[in-house]
């Protein structure tokens, strides 16, 4: 069933979204749905917009058109006429960055803090949890990515992987409804991808809901329960991977297919 047809469970809705960066058309009208414990991954040539889709679905942008409703939340309308206040823009923003956690292409970690201090950074001194249970929330976490070891030392002690592991417990300490992968690994050593890509998966066999920007279309086809295909600032196809892969129905899809495979 396509993610479009079906909103009863779903966690979140995008409808129409449109961004520009100054003459440049980034997004032209997204439709996007993310159910409930459902992995969407998001594949398209460099420059079609995937990673901008998934910063406006975090409020890290802020789209100039279109509508994003999250399970239990107000609808977040950005109204091409309307001109938002920045303190209106700034609350929604907040409503989609206080349920999801996005994990970059680069950890983005601190580096003058410990593993274990820039995993309770986010619980403890941005959401205000008590210090003792996030530590321990936090010490469990990293255990679960075989890191538990690694608590105390700095970033840069880590290889890539490792590091990337990190950012990932740091996702998971936020305790968000939805997490956001944006090419997760292609910033990694090839011998480091298989670690960091095997966690999102257990991840997705734990049904965390999870939008995924990856050109390792292996684990799209592993993974994914729907794959969105862009190119130019448009879904140009989607479905499940077994038939998107197998046969792809546009012209466009099957181009970045051959060329990719
Ligand atoms: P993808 O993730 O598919 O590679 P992006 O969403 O990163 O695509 O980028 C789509 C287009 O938007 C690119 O042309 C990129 O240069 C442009 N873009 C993205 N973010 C910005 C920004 N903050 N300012 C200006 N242009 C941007």
């Amino acid at each position: 069933m396509s993610p479009t047809e079906n909103t009863t469970d779903a966690l979140l809705t995008a409808r129409g979204l449109r961004k520009s960066f100054g003459d440049n058309e980034v997004l032209r009208g997204i439709d996007l749905t993310l159910h409930r414990g459902e992995v969407v991954v998001l594949i398209g040539p460099s420059g079609s917009g995937k990673t901008t889709v998934l910063r406006a679905l975090n409020g890290l942008e802020t789209p100039d058109a279109g509508t994003i409703v999250v399970a239990g939340g107000p609808d977040l309308d950005f109204a091409p006429s309307a001109k938002p206040s920045p303190r209106e823009q700034k609350r929604k923003r907040l409503a989609l960055r206080d349920r999801s956690a996005m994990v970059f292409q680069h950890h983005n970690l601190f580096p003058h803090l410990t593993v274990l201090e820039n995993v309770i950074e986010g619980p403890w001194r941005v959401q205000g949890r008590p210090k003792a249970e996030v530590v321990a929330e936090a010490l469990v976490l990293l255990d679960r990515v075989g890191l538990s070891d690694k608590a105390d030392a700095r970033p840069h002690q880590l290889s890539g992987g490792q590091q990337q592991r990190v950012g990932i417990v740091r996702a998971l300490a936020l305790k968000p409804d939805l997490l956001l992968f944006d090419e997760p690994t292609s910033a990694l050593d090839p011998e480091l991808v298989g670690e960091v890509l095997l966690v999102i998966k257990e991840l997705a066999d734990e049904n965390w809901t999870m939008a995924v920007v990856t050109h390792e279309l292996s684990f799209a086809r592993e993974a994914a329960d729907h794959v969105l295909f862009m190119d130019g600032g448009v879904v140009v196809e989607q479905g499940p991977p077994a038939e998107l892969f197998r046969a792809p129905k546009h012209e466009r899809t099957q181009r970045f297919l051959t060329r990719i495979l």
